[in-house]
C-alpha cells in the first residue's frame, strides 16, 4: 500500500473514532478500525477513549489478535474486529460502540424496526447477540461474527452495537444511523404509551424503497457533516 493511501486511511480511522465519541455513541469506551486493504491486518486504536484517537497512535493488528506495529495496549475487545475481518473478506471497516438508545432497545426486548428513511439501511434486519459481557476472547469474537452473518449491524444486549461494511466511512455512518433510528423508535414508543403496535414501522416493501442509505453520495455527504462536527469540537476543546 502506498504511503499516501496508508496515511489517508490512518486519518480516517482516527476521525471515525472521534466521530463516535462526539455523536454520543461511545464515551470512554468503543472503537473503530479499518482493514489495511489487501491484507489480514487492520488499524486499531490503543486503549483510550475513541475521543482521543489520533492517527499517529493507531496500532496494526492481525486477525489472530497479534500486535504487529505501534506502541501501546490494544482495547481488550479487539476480537470483535479481528474475527469480523477473518470471517468476511468484504469487510473493510468495523465500529464497536455502546450507544444508549440501542442498549435501551435490547433491554426492553424490542427488536430494531425501521421507523424513518435512514433506517432503510437495516432492511435485512438487525440481529441481537443475547449474551451479555465484553468480547474479550477469540471464541466470542467468532461467535459475534457468526451472529452478524452477512449483515451490516448487530445489537449486543445490554452492551452496544457492532457495524461492519466495505469501508470505515460506511461502517461509521451505519453506526450513527442505527443509534438515530433506535432513539427515534424509543421516542415513538414513549409517545405511544409503550404500545409498540402503534408505531407505524415500515413494511418490508417500504423498507426496500429506502434501503439505499449508504450509497456513495449519501455516505460522502453524511461523512462530511459528522467529520466537520468532530473536527470542530475535539474532546476537551
Ligand atoms: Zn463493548
Amino acid at each position: 500500500m502506498i504511503v499516501e493511501a496508508r496515511e489517508a486511511l490512518r486519518h480516517e480511522v482516527a476521525l471515525a473514532n472521534r466521530i463516535i465519541e462526539r455523536f454520543g455513541l461511545s464515551n470512554a469506551f468503543g472503537h473503530v478500525s479499518a482493514r489495511i486493504p489487501g491484507t489480514d491486518t487492520f488499524l486499531f486504536p490503543p486503549r483510550r477513549s475513541p475521543g482521543f484517537a489520533d492517527e499517529q497512535s493507531l496500532l496494526v493488528l492481525d486477525t489472530d489478535g497479534k500486535l504487529l506495529a505501534g506502541k501501546g495496549t490494544p482495547n481488550s475487545e479487539l476480537w470483535i474486529h479481528a474475527r469480523a475481518y477473518a470471517a468476511r473478506a468484504d469487510i473493510g471497516g468495523v465500529v464497536h460502540a455502546h450507544p444508549p438508545a440501542c442498549v435501551c432497545l435490547t433491554q426492553i426486548g424490542q427488536p430494531h424496526r425501521i421507523v424513518h428513511n435512514q433506517g432503510g439501511v437495516f432492511a435485512d434486519g438487525v440481529p441481537e447477540f443475547k449474551r451479555i459481557g465484553l468480547i474479550r476472547t477469540r471464541e466470542l469474537g467468532d461467535l459475534l461474527a457468526q451472529s452478524l452473518g452477512r449483515g451490516i449491524a448487530i445489537m449486543m444486549r445490554g452492551h452496544g452495537i457492532t457495524t461492519a461494511a466495505a469501508d470505515v466511512r460506511t461502517a461509521t455512518i451505519a453506526a450513527c444511523f442505527l443509534e438515530e433510528s433506535a432513539a427515534l423508535q424509543l421516542r415513538m414508543l414513549a409517545a405511544a404509551g409503550g404500545d409498540a403496535s402503534r408505531i407505524r414501522a415500515y413494511t418490508p416493501e417500504e423498507a426496500e424503497r429506502v434501503r439505499d442509505q449508504v450509497a456513495p453520495g449519501i455516505v460522502e455527504r453524511a461523512w462530511e457533516y459528522y467529520a466537520a462536527v468532530a473536527e470542530l469540537k475535539p474532546l476537551g476543546g
